[in-house]
């Protein structure tokens, strides 16, 4: 007998939550702690999304997408969770870049930026005040046609090397473009600029295990290996979800499951008018990644001058498509020092990221996969001797992940790392209003992308769920006669 993940659940909760990524597990604890019986479903052995990690021999612990968030992360995380994990939140200490044009350290922040900006690449102050001033003055109600191209183009015309220090982090953060909407860089530049690039310390496997503890405090039913099948929905409004082949009953359902997904295969077009149908399948996925984990031997160490983020590329320019190929020359370094885990044993792991197209690898055969996955290992080795060297004789253990790994692990359609392009945060807003009690949160639009992001649109759906059942309370059971 297959073992019952949902041994012992109730056949009829207030809310299910479809996923346990960031904004998953907090829209849960909202819903959890305002006393509505939830339900967080997760499809596979562990929580967290692509706020992920995984252990192997000799003591190595590797973080998927820790590498860097906005400060905005200590207060979210006191409101919505707990002291101890704001607390936990640290500065990354230098952040450095090094590609054709410059090479530079930075603490990445308005202050060091201006200074950078004034002293390495001769521009005017009044200049570099009012792109700050714009970029942080950029809301959502904006005119959306203005692209972050042609924001560049306003400000430091003929400059592409100011364009490549001001943008490639942010490509990184998000998977934003020169052709998105200007907003989407300039919300997000500006959580960056506002103080900094932080950290969690101890790891995601720390973290992820302290929003545990909080979920059960907030007493959420919490359940790995059960993957969602269905929403049901009768006469537009939301009945329950299949989940390992059995019905549970809810009046509102929250999923983190990507958007597309949502939509067109757990709930089904037909509960939905056909433009949002269209709007829906016209939203375009956010690129997908590749990484080569490093795994030092024990005793091996590196120096901290070199950096927490490192952006290395070795284009002569800063185009998109040169970001995204499938022939690297763009590479994301962090490095995690002992300091990292300071409750575990002592390690140096490194983490090279790039930005990558999930069909260059989803249409190779079996055999060309594994020869693509171990070309990026060496072409990443090979790289990161430059800067370390004798790398392949320090390091105790490598491998590689793809777009299919990260599809594999989420569901996330084509292993998408940031959930979907600007679009997609309409048509997530516009959800409810097509069918009573559906609702997503997750990745979508790079605002609401990335650890910050996902979490803030956890709390955001969470308070609409809330609005939803307190209107209509859950029908009280009849008192005995
Ligand atoms: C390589 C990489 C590096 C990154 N680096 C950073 C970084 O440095 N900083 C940063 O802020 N962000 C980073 N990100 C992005 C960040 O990790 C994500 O934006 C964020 O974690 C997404 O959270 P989410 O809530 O949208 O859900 P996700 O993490 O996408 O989780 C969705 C969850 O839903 C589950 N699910 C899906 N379908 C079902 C179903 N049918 N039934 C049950 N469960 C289901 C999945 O298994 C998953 O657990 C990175 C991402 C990647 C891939």
């Amino acid at each position: 007998m297959p073992k019952d993940f949902l041994k012992g659940a109730s056949d009829e909760y207030d809310v299910v939550v479809i996923g346990s990524g960031l904004a998953g597990m907090t829209a849960a604890n909202i819903l959890g702690r305002a006393g509505h019986r939830v339900l967080l479903a997760e499809q596979h052995y562990k929580l967290g999304g692509m706020a992920t990690w995984f252990k192997r021999p000799g003591g190595h612990i590797f973080d998927v997408s820790l590498h860097g968030f906005p400060f905005g992360m200590i207060k979210s995380c006191r409101r919505y969770w707990t002291e101890e994990i704001a607390e936990s939140i640290v500065p990354l200490k230098n952040i450095r870049f090094d590609n054709p044009m410059f090479s530079l350290t930075t603490s990445y922040n308005r202050d060091d930026f201006t200074r950078l900006l004034i002293e390495r690449f001769g521009i005017e102050a009044a200049t570099i005040k009012a792109f700050f001033d714009t970029a942080r003055g950029m809301n959502f109600y904006d005119d959306q046609k203005l692209t972050t191209g042609q924001l560049f183009e306003r400000f430091f015309p003929g400059r592409p090397d100011v364009v490549r220090l001001l943008m490639e982090p942010i490509v990184y953060a998000n998977g934003s473009t020169l052709e998105d909407p200007a907003i989407t860089y300039g919300i997000v530049f500006s959580n960056f600029m506002s103080k900094g690039v932080y950290t969690f310390e101890g790891g995601t496997d720390r973290l992820v295990q302290l929003m545990h503890d909080d979920l059960k405090a907030s007493g959420v039913d919490v359940r790995i290996n059960c993957d969602v099948e269905k929403i049901h929905i009768e006469n537009d409004r939301v009945t329950g979800v299949t989940i390992n082949g059995r019905k549970i009953g809810c009046r509102a359902v929250v999923s983190n499951a990507n958007l597309k997904y949502t939509i067109l295969k757990l709930a089904g077009k037909e509960h939905f008018d056909r433009k949002f149908v269209d709007d829906a399948e016209a939203v375009r996925l956010n690129n997908s990644s590749t990484q080569v984990y490093i795994g030092l031997k024990p005793d091996e160490r590196v120096d901290e001058n070199m950096g927490d983020l490192f952006f290395t590329s070795t284009a002569k320019e800063f185009r998109t498509d040169l970001l995204l190929s499938k022939d690297v020359t763009s590479r994301t370094y962090s490095f995690y020092y002992p300091r990292t885990r300071p409750q575990g044993r002592p390690r140096c792991l490194i983490v090279s990221s790039t930005n990558a197209n999930f069909a260059d690898w989803a249409k190779l055969s079996d055999e060309d996969y594994e020869a693509s996955k171990q070309e990026l290992i060496e072409g990443t080795l090979d790289h990161l001797n430059n800067y370390i060297p004798g790398i392949r004789e320090r390091l105790d253990h490598v491998e590689a992940a793809t777009p299919k790994t990260f599809q594999h692990y989420t569901q996330h359609v084509a292993g998408a790392s940031f959930g979907t392009k600007f679009e997609g945060l309409g048509v997530s807003r516009a959800l409810p209003e097509q069918v009573s009690g559906l609702y997503h949160a997750g990745s979508v639009g790079i605002i609401m992308s990335g650890w910050l992001g996902a979490i803030n649109y956890g709390v955001i759906v969470a308070n609409d769920v809330d609005a939803l059942l307190m209107k209509a309370p859950a029908p009280q059971p009849h008192a005995a006669e």
